[in-house]
């Protein structure tokens, strides 16, 4: 459909720069039609570890984390939010409790769209107590923000309801998106089209997972990995260890993306995506040296588009 539209644009465009020259008119350039961005627009990388960058300096003037029940964590909700607000989102704060501390989701909704078809794409805000947490999930975190605000700057009008999530204490066990969940209740799960997770899409060493637990949510990641030319595997380390579990478990269907933790790259996998085989993707995993330094720069970048055009194909 989209490919015919802009085709029978150019054809428009030639038989007038035709015509013109046929009667003699001074050449001008044909004038384009204004150009209708139904695909997600790239996102600026750099912009994403810009993110980064701020979670550093808060995990920096925290005592050097940003874990749940930590000042680093809730400085952390109040940059993602006071982000999301400034662009026109309706942000809310879902507390809860766990381990004795107050825990906070923060929800974004995009407004508009049929809230009978929610498509929701979520990550994890919270860091371990060891260390800062930029690749996890500093990265998951971040790369959403970007692809949220690139839908607020695009003013995108999508078919579905676009939401958008950050939760609270992953590390102790999904508490946070265990409780949205539960909130939510049957009613409200029903409505939620497909739930996309982002956990670790930073990895130093890193490697392209896509989530296989949904063939039609599988295969918005893998055709766009495969337009690109890169490799893809399906993810199964992350398994019931991130937040898209207490939502699968419900029966909601589940997609998303992940480059890699504690596990060693195998021969083939260097193979197919560089680094170094025998080493961990993420060798700073829950360490105190996952800082700004232990990102891919172009792993970073690439699913953090990869997740912009997941976006925009399945609200559209
Ligand atoms: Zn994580």
């Amino acid at each position: 459909m989209r490919r015919a539209a802009l085709a029978a644009g150019a054809c428009t465009a030639l038989v007038a720069a035709l015509l013109g020259s046929a009667a003699g008119a001074q050449a001008s350039p044909p004038t384009a039609a204004p150009a209708r961005t139904l695909s997600a627009p790239d996102i600026d990388g750099a912009a994403v570890k810009a993110d980064l960058g701020e979670l550093q300096k808060i995990a920096d003037a925290n005592g050097g984390t940003r874990a749940h029940g930590t000042a680093g964590y809730k400085a952390s909700v109040d940059f993602i939010q006071a982000k999301l607000e400034a662009a026109g989102f309706t942000t809310k704060l879902q507390e809860f409790t766990s381990g004795g501390a107050k825990g906070y989701n923060v929800i974004a909704d995009w407004p508009g769209g049929d809230s009978d078809k929610v498509v929701m794409a979520g990550a994890h805000l919270d860091s371990v107590d060891a260390g800062p947490g930029i690749n996890d999930n500093g990265s998951g975190a971040a790369g959403i923000l970007e692809v949220a605000l690139a839908v607020a700057k695009a003013d995108l009008k999508p078919a579905g309801h676009l939401r958008f999530a950050w939760w609270g204490d992953e590390e102790a066990g999904m508490v946070g998106s265990s409780h949205y969940v539960d909130a939510l209740g049957a009613d409200g799960l029903a409505k939620i089209d497909g739930y996309l997770n982002f956990d670790m899409i930073g990895s130093p060493n890193p490697g392209y997972f896509v989530y296989d637990d949904d063939a039609r949510l599988e295969k918005v990641f893998t055709d766009w990995f495969a337009a690109k030319k890169i490799a893809t595997e399906p993810e199964t380390e992350g398994d019931g260890r991130s937040d898209h579990a207490p939502f699968k478990d419900r029966g909601v269907k589940v997609g998303g993306l992940y480059s890699g933790g504690e596990r060693t790259k195998t021969e083939r996998q260097a193979a197919q995506w560089g680094g170094t085989a025998g080493e961990e993707f993420d060798a700073c995993y829950h360490r105190s040296c996952d800082t700004l330094k232990n990102i891919d720069d172009k792993a970073l970048d690439t699913n953090t588009d990869a997740i912009a055009n997941a976006v925009w194909e399945l609200s559209s």
